[in-house]
């Protein structure tokens, strides 16, 4: 039972009940219960607490019903309530390759738990091995971003299903980039894992990061728990109806990812033929890791040109690693032609 990892306080907590969730019914036309404005409609009124219409259309895309999904202030506000929900600050801990999406450590550090870590290999492969041999009593989550963020690749399935079998808390398996992978998303397998938490998002391959939506996939145990701590309104009605009109448009998010899975292939034999690049690693994300001759001298060399990519190297495993973004056609060829360029200067 999911009950006995979760805090206390939380199992006890009777959560606020706002107006909307109150009254529910249609037929209604005078609203005086939320001390809301008369004006302005429609920004007046207080948007859907629970997301249902959303929350139907995104079970349809996403093949899980609408009592599984959480929506979120973006992945980020998911992450942040796993902490709040299961982890007692001070007494409970957490565990997480290595390196991985900086979110996990940070909020593990506000809510004042300990962040456990384990390397991934030189190649970064996981060993479910040894992050449970990591774990003790006292751990309730292992993180597992899939691909992962920044080096790119998809955790072994094989090694991911031995944490999800053999480890008695909660798995998250952050598939921020899953819609960039060949891999069945791990939302289908819910039924067979009842303590692992799918996260997805609006922000990457959605092409959605302003409106800050994301998206959690679990057990109607698990996501009542997310409902009931979460704020109350904590889905804004401009992100509701901006994510209702993309998802009216499939076909143009699909083409958005095919185009962004073409360029990456296009990119990755351009990369590897410059001088200063010495690996690229496989990528099932719209980023890749590229390991280069001298990381800050290329990123600082790209800044003057105005190009900006994420300089990695001072986080494990990645010394003198670029983490670049797969951008439009053009963007790809401006950076891949300012790295020719650098190429030409030192040779
Ligand atoms: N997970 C991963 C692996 C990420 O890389 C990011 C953002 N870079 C997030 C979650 C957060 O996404 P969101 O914009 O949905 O908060």
């Amino acid at each position: 039972m999911i009950e006995s990892l979760v805090r206390k306080n939380i199992l006890a907590l009777k959560p606020y009940s706002c107006a909307r969730d109150e009254f529910k019914g249609r037929a209604a036309h005078v609203f005086l219960d939320a001390n809301e404005s008369a004006y302005n409609a429609p920004y007046n009124r207080y948007p859907d607490p629970m997301q249902e219409k959303l929350k139907q259309s995104i079970s349809v895309v996403k093949e899980v019903p609408v009592e599984k999904i959480f929506l979120g202030n973006g992945s980020d506000e998911a992450i942040d309530l796993v902490y709040r929900i299961f982890c007692e600050p001070r007494v409970d801990n957490v565990v997480a390759i290595e390196p991985t999406y900086g979110m996990y450590k940070v909020c593990a550090d506000i809510n004042d738990v300990e962040y456990r870590t384990v390397c991934l290999s030189d190649e970064y492969v996981m060993s479910a091995e040894a992050l449970l041999q990591a774990c003790d009593e006292h751990t309730k989550v292992i993180w597992i971003c899939s691909p992962n963020n920044p080096t790119g690749n998809d955790m072994d399935r094989l090694e991911l299903k031995k944490i999800l079998t053999e480890f008695t808390g909660v798995v998250v398996v952050d598939e921020a980039y899953g819609d960039f992978s060949d891999l069945t998303p791990m939302r289908k397998y819910l039924g067979y894992f009842p303590r692992m938490i799918v996260l997805n998002t609006f922000s990457k391959a959605w092409a959605s990061a302003g409106i800050r939506l994301g998206m959690a996939f679990a057990s109607e145990e698990i996501i009542s728990l997310f409902n009931k701590v979460k704020y109350p309104y904590n889905v804004n009605m401009l992100t509701q109806h901006a994510a209702q009109e993309l998802l009216s448009q499939m076909l143009k998010l699909e083409r958005w990812i095919n185009d962004v899975r073409h360029e990456r292939k296009n990119m990755l034999p351009c990369l590897m033929e410059l001088p200063m690049v010495e690996k690229v690693y496989p990528s099932s994300a719209n980023f890749v890791l590229v390991k280069v001759t001298d990381a800050d001298a290329i990123y600082s060399y790209l800044v003057d040109k105005g190009i900006i990519v994420r300089n990695r190297s001072r986080v494990a495993l990645c010394r003198n690693a670029l983490r670049i973004t797969i951008g439009s056609k053009e963007e790809n060829n401006e950076l891949l032609g300012a790295l020719r360029s650098y190429g030409m200067k030192t040779m």
